[in-house]
């Protein structure tokens, strides 16, 4: 088990050392991984080693200096401390032939990736894992005011009910007991048993059965009660997302998401070619995917769909296709783009030997992927391209993981360069730029009509977004009638304590958004707002008259 100590760090022994390091970051605030790597290589650590940023934050404050000045910025830069959690291994109704089998790991995973490594050494504890991360955060100098909680793993609506309102609560009850600068606390969870693993043909389903799980008491009042707690807490939750199957996402699920305050969903799509959807045994269709998409839209989620390359029966031509068709026609909001990759233990690795199925070649992958990059819309966040799975799992057709660096640099060099939402936010150390100008875009979908409202700057910089949907369906919720709604209200830059004003963040651009977004509701005929309020945002919309409503929170327009 890890205990407080293990965070500890005593940085007088190493002052010699670490004295000019601290300085020198101070003094060159740098602000890529390259630029840190080559002022950390100056400074060695007597073994040779790199000082962590947690040593060098933890010798900032007891020393005094300015730490927030030598944080790494890249983790807070979309305005919010993300924490990505892993609920424990548990069957999916799934039977994709390209997905992992190890039942170390929650379905999907791999029990050495490191957010699951970090996820195992607390027996996949929820408080302990959301503690953790908000601390290593903290102590890496970012603000954990904003807090945006990734529930990675399986097909969440298959974990029973119990188990997602006890994970949910788990998280909430961490972030309202977090304070890290006047509460440390200890570090909770258990060491996880090692489960004996080898590859079989066995499913990971079967396998898992054998393990058998505990029962959860259902306990809703204990997750109302942390919502309540928090309005008073110093970190508050501004998102919530888990991952599911499309067909896995109904009004029932949707509505349980709504009362856990659930406002993202990631949700596999993979490809929309039926056959293709066919032959990797994803069991569903195209068309259900569509209707899904639709459905969680009319609920006001945020949608991030994972989309894949590679997949079997699909080759480089049918992937750009698709993919085109795809960004255009269902307007998702933010991708996770992969090329598949062959995984030890999988049907595709059988179908690989058998002369079924091979990776596309180095310049294959590297071309698709430029023209895929350069084909993602202005409205779209490319959150993650490519997985980062370690390298011994995928020793033959294994995908480079700077392949999105070099099918950047193709697109740069042919003028292209990208347009996607995530190129263009703006940077943790970047000035916004005057003049501001607000852009307006229309997508037109079959359960509503889309306006995409971003702030830009002088230098065509995203500074902030919000999307406004328009229904043309009825909705899923009865409170919901009449309503326009905000799925994403977002402004960008670093991260800032609430209350502080930052470059880009507490500027009043979150109210000018809302007040077009008012404007357009009511010109377009609606009477009233909804907004999928996170749970711990609620008090800012408040301030501009919302009032909770059902599972949402909601205001006139007239
Ligand atoms: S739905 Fe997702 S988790 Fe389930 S088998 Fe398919 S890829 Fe794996």
């Amino acid at each position: 088990m890890r205990s407080w100590a293990d965070f500890e760090f005593d940085p007088e022994p190493h002052r010699e050392r670490l004295l000019p390091l601290v300085e020198r970051l101070q003094r060159d605030r740098p602000s890529t991984d390259r630029e840190w790597r080559r002022i950390l290589k100056d400074h060695l650590r007597p073994d040779g080693g790199f000082y962590s940023k947690a040593e060098i934050n933890s010798a900032a404050r007891a020393w005094k200096l300015p730490f927030a000045a030598i944080t790494k910025p890249t983790r807070t830069r979309s305005g919010v401390a993300p924490v990505t959690l892993f609920t424990q291994p548990y069957a999916c109704p799934g039977q994709c032939i390209y997905c992992p089998n190890d039942v170390r790991a929650p379905k999907a995973y791999l029990a050495d990736e490191p957010g699951v490594q970090r996820a195992r050494s607390v027996g996949f504890d929820p408080y302990a894992q959301t503690w953790n991360r908000l601390l290593a955060l903290f102590r890496l100098g970012h603000p954990v005011s904003k807090v945006e909680i990734v529930i990675l793993g399986g097909t969440w609506s298959n974990y029973p009910e119990a188990y997602q309102v006890a994970f949910v609560r788990g998280c909430l009850r961490a972030l309202n007991d977090f304070d890290g600068s006047k509460n440390p606390g200890p570090i909770h969870g258990a060491q996880i048993e090692e489960l004996p693993f080898e590859i079989t043909d066995e499913s990971y389903n079967v396998r898992l059965a054998r393990q058998g799980t505990e029962a959860i008491p259902l306990d809703w009042p204990g997750l109302h009660s942390e919502i309540q707690r928090q309005s008073e807490s110093s970190s508050k939750l501004v998102g919530l997302c888990i991952e599911t199957r499309p067909d896995r996402a109904g009004t029932e699920e949707m509505d349980r998401w709504r009362r856990m305050g659930i406002t993202k969903v990631q949700i596999g799509v993979q490809n929309l070619s039926d056959e293709v959807i066919r032959q990797n045994r994803r069991v569903h269709t195209a068309e259900q995917v569509r209707q899904t998409l639709d459905s969680l839209r009319l609920a006001g989620f945020k949608i991030q769909a994972h989309w894949m390359t590679n997949l079997l029966g699909a080759d480089p031509e049918l992937d750009r296709r698709e993919y085109v068709r795809f960004v255009n026609e269902e307007h998702p909001d933010e991708i996770k783009l992969y090329p598949c990759q062959r995984i030890p233990g999988t049907e595709l690795e059988r179908r690989f030997r058998r002369g079924a199925w091979a990776p596309y070649s180095e310049d294959d992958q590297r071309s698709l992927l430029a023209d895929l990059l350069a084909a993602t819309p202005e409205t779209v966040r490319l959150s993650r391209v490519v997985r980062d799975i370690p390298k011994h799992w995928v020793t033959e057709g294994g995908v480079d993981t700077n392949l999105r660096e070099g099918a950047e640099e193709d697109n740069r060099r042919r003028g292209a360069p990208l347009r996607d939402l995530r190129s263009r936010e703006i940077g943790a150390e970047d000035e916004p730029t005057m003049p501001f100008r607000c852009e307006e875009r229309r997508l037109d979908g079959r359960s509503t009509v889309e306006r995409f409202l971003s702030v830009v700057d002088g230098r065509d910089r995203v500074l902030g977004i919000c999307r406004l949907s328009l229904p043309k369906c009825p909705p899923p919720f009865e409170e919901l009638a009449q309503c326009a709604m905000i799925r994403e209200l977002h402004v960008y830059g670093p991260a800032v304590n609430v209350g502080q004003a930052g470059r880009v963040q507490h500027r009043g651009l979150g109210e000018q958004l809302i007040s077009r977004a008012v404007e357009l509701a009511k010109e377009a005929g609606f009477l009233k707002l909804a907004v999928i309020a996170a749970v711990g945002t609620r008090s800012y919309y408040e301030r501009f008259g919302f009032v909770e409503c059902g599972r949402y929170w909601i205001r006139a327009v007239c």
